[in-house]
């Protein structure tokens, strides 16, 4: 008897794949035996049913449907991303090209399907932090925790200059760029806003630098620098400051 393969999707709903097709589960009956409608009833107005019991196939019906086999294994890939997300150490953005990196010589099928990154990253996030019993949403500053995967940029480089804990915790986020006109800058203008902040930190404070060359040159002001404060005390933070060299 043939064997039914069954995925979970996003929305954390079963999905069985059996011979290219995908269905989603209609109802279970006190017998166990499951029936399930092809995923295209709608779209394509199929009628594809399947019948199974204890994970093994006791029946299939003809489709009308041609299979989306691209859009199967992309959702079987992702299937194997969560899980991997869910038991290894590995950062999400190591796994996802390592999944779906082969799936880009497939053809434009698949091409054209495969998410991006950052469209499935929320996603697989919740996942991870669900898995570490990390908060999303943390109500202090220890229970918050930066991941890398948080903070990587698209060279490689980490967008956290500084996770200064010592006290009130402050962070500091600064692209490479930021940093090296940081130290090249003559001109600095710096503001503060406590409204505009996520809610567990006290203010989001962000320095710009001026990257006009010359005097006659139009200003050009861009923000370079970052900094989360869980709480706010002038004269530690300025001195924090001085610390990294402000
Ligand atoms: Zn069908």
């Amino acid at each position: 008897m043939d064997v039914l393969e069954i995925i979970q999707t996003s929305k954390n709903l079963d999905c069985a794949i059996f011979d290219r097709h995908q269905y989603r589960l209609h109802r279970a009956n006190k017998q166990n035996i499951c029936s399930w409608l092809c995923i295209k009833g709608r779209s394509s107005n199929c009628l594809g049913t399947l019948k199974s019991k204890d994970g093994k196939v006791l029946h299939v019906s003809s489709h009308v449907c041609i299979p989306d086999v691209a859009a199967t294994e992309i959702a079987k890939k992702l299937c194997t991303i969560e899980k991997r997300v869910r038991e290894e150490e590995q950062s999400v953005s190591k796994i996802f090209p390592q999944e779906m990196g082969p799936l880009f010589n497939r053809g434009y099928d698949y091409v054209e399907n495969i998410p991006t990154l950052p469209a499935v990253r929320a996603q697989l996030y919740r996942i991870k932090r669900k898995e570490q019993g990390t908060e999303v949403e943390p109500k202090n500053s220890q229970k918050s925790e930066i991941m890398d995967d948080d903070v990587i940029m698209e060279d490689g480089s980490s967008f956290l200059l500084a996770d200064d804990d010592s006290g009130s915790r402050i962070l500091f986020f600064t692209s490479t760029k930021g940093r090296g006109i940081l130290k090249t800058g003559q001109n600095f203008f710096m503001d503060g806003t406590f409204t505009s902040c996520c809610m567990q930190f006290y203010q989001l404070y962000t320095n710009h630098a001026d990257l006009s060359e010359n005097e006659e040159e139009d200003t050009i002001i861009v923000p370079i620098i970052f900094k989360t404060l869980y709480s706010f005390e002038i004269s530690r933070v300025e001195s924090k400051f001085h610390y990294y060299g402000f």
